[in-house]
């Protein structure tokens, strides 16, 4: 009906409103710890030191369904087992071999945890990641393969399916209709306007999505599927970068087999780990680039007219796949060396000047220890071509 529509949408613009509002706040309040901790950087001498902002100590993985709520069936196969034995190799491993990371589960035992309660488990804990695990199914045999998705807007009509069975699951819990904010699990319209929440994580949770999706393929043999995105009540209300995985169809024969095997649940639990690395290393190397930036201008601050205040003269004195420590003596004497991330190189760069002019004036003395060394242009932590920068910085 139109007006359920529009009192629903009312409903959730309220609550996108509010969410707007409360992380306008927190990212205030955040850019001011940022300047008081740059500020103390800066004062205790200490500006070339690597100071990382962003850590992974911990990840929630959540078992989907258990309890009363098999989830997904076949003759042989109850998706709560499946998804059950994965996350708990897949804590193991983590648990194993980063110690440092602290494991949250959702649920250990067959036990049924309501779709918001997961949520609220990873918001409490202010965890660093979460993982929901899945096991999808078809009314038709054929599909294979691994999926993994992100909060957003179904694209197709096979991501709504499947959104709309792992959703439905609600239907379990007695006061579902005002616990999901009249979320109606048979209606798609509801589901629709649902899904046009964001996750604030999407662009990480879409980096490990894709990461996950590539060591199914390499590591694990599946067929890849994807990232999707599609409206998941267990992802919506959470505050960090979130993943739902569907690991396989348990109504293909084949990968049924593959699903109810403990060699299945390894390679499974040991791809998703894989990419749990890779995604811990991404992250915090980029967090450590950014404020390794960051200290190298406030150590040295500006006085000059700054034509664009986001571009920058640099000069490249090496590069390499290694990431370096600040005090390396590859550096020889410059103690005060900045980082570019390209792909898999890290660029080391020296002095940081606003025009080109400057920065040649400094190229003749840092020729002498390096000779192969260059100018190059770099705006908001980008490198962008010099001819084009030398125009932007004249203009
Ligand atoms: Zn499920």
């Amino acid at each position: 009906m139109p007006n359920e529509g529009s009192k629903l949408a009312k409903k959730y613009n309220s609550t996108a409103e509010y969410r707007m509002v409360s992380l306008k706040k927190s990212y205030k309040v955040k850019t001011y710890w940022l300047l008081v901790a740059g500020l103390m950087l800066f004062l205790n001498g200490n500006g070339q030191d690597y100071v990382s902002n962003y850590r992974l100590s911990k990840v929630v993985i959540d078992a989907g369904h258990g309890g009363h709520d098999p989830g997904a069936t076949s003759k042989n196969l109850q998706e709560k087992n499946v998804t059950l034995a994965v996350a708990l190799k897949l804590g193991k491993l983590i648990e194993t071999n980063c110690p440092d990371v602290e494991v949250i589960y959702t649920r250990q035992t067959d036990i049924f945890v309501p779709l918001d309660e997961r949520t609220q488990i990873a918001n409490k804990a202010e965890a660093d990641l979460f993982i929901s695990i899945h096991v999808n199914a078809n009314p038709s045999s054929k599909p294979t393969g691994a999926e993994t998705y992100i909060m957003g807007l179904s694209k197709s009509v096979s991501n709504l399916d499947v959104a709309m069975r792992e959703n439905a699951v609600i239907t379990y819990e007695k006061d579902y209709t005002s616990k999901y904010e009249g979320y109606d699990p048979n209606s798609a319209e509801s589901f629709i306007i649902f899904s046009l929440m964001q996750n604030a994580y999407l662009d990480q949770s879409s980096d490990f999505a894709a990461l996950i999706q590539k060591t199914f393929s390499d590591n694990a043999q599946r067929k890849d599927r994807g990232v999707r995105q599609a409206g998941f009540l267990v992802l919506w209300k959470t505050s960090m970068p979130s993943v739902l995985i569907e690991l396989g169809f348990l109504s293909n024969p084949e990968e049924e087999k593959f699903l109810r095997s403990d060699e299945g649940h390894n390679v499974l639990a040991s791809a998703i780990f894989n990419a749990f690395k890779s995604y811990r290393v991404q992250k915090e190397q980029t967090s450590r680039f950014v404020t390794k930036q960051q200290n190298a201008e406030e150590a040295k601050p500006e006085t000059a007219i700054i034509p664009d205040s986001c571009l920058r003269f640099q000069i490249q004195i090496f590069a390499t796949s290694r990431l370096l420590k600040p005090n390396a003596a590859d550096f020889k004497t410059y103690n005060n060396v900045s980082i570019l991330k390209a792909g898999n190189v890290y660029k080391y760069t020296v002095g940081n000047k606003s025009t080109y002019k400057e920065i040649l004036s400094l190229i003749v003395e840092v020729k002498k220890q390096f000779p192969n060394s260059f100018v190059i242009a770099v705006k908001n932590g980008n490198q962008i071509p010099l001819d084009i920068a030398i125009k932007q910085a004249t203009n």
